[in-house]
């Protein structure tokens, strides 16, 4: 599987990676964080980010014998 497919099973929007803190860079939404004032904060993460935690669910999958497809990062 390619980094473009990969990167293909997401949506990409500008935005803040919380991994490597580069901002105003294409990002795809991986999760939400409730804050105690009761505000909604995205978790983002750029294409690289999502290209490395991708590699290690493969890497993980493969260990445990599981079938790997990508796009799951924020399902969790
Ligand atoms: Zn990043």
């Amino acid at each position: 599987m390619s980094a473009d497919e990969i990167l293909a099973a997401y949506t990409w929007m500008v935005g803040d990676c919380f991994r490597c803190a580069k901002v105003e860079v294409a990002t795809t939404q991986i999760g939400e964080i409730d804050t105690p004032a009761g505000g909604r904060y995205e978790v983002r993460a750029c294409e690289a980010c999502v290209l490395a935690m991708e590699g290690e669910r493969r890497a993980w999958a493969e260990r445990s014998g599981l079938d790997y497809a990508p796009g799951d990062l924020g399902a969790a």
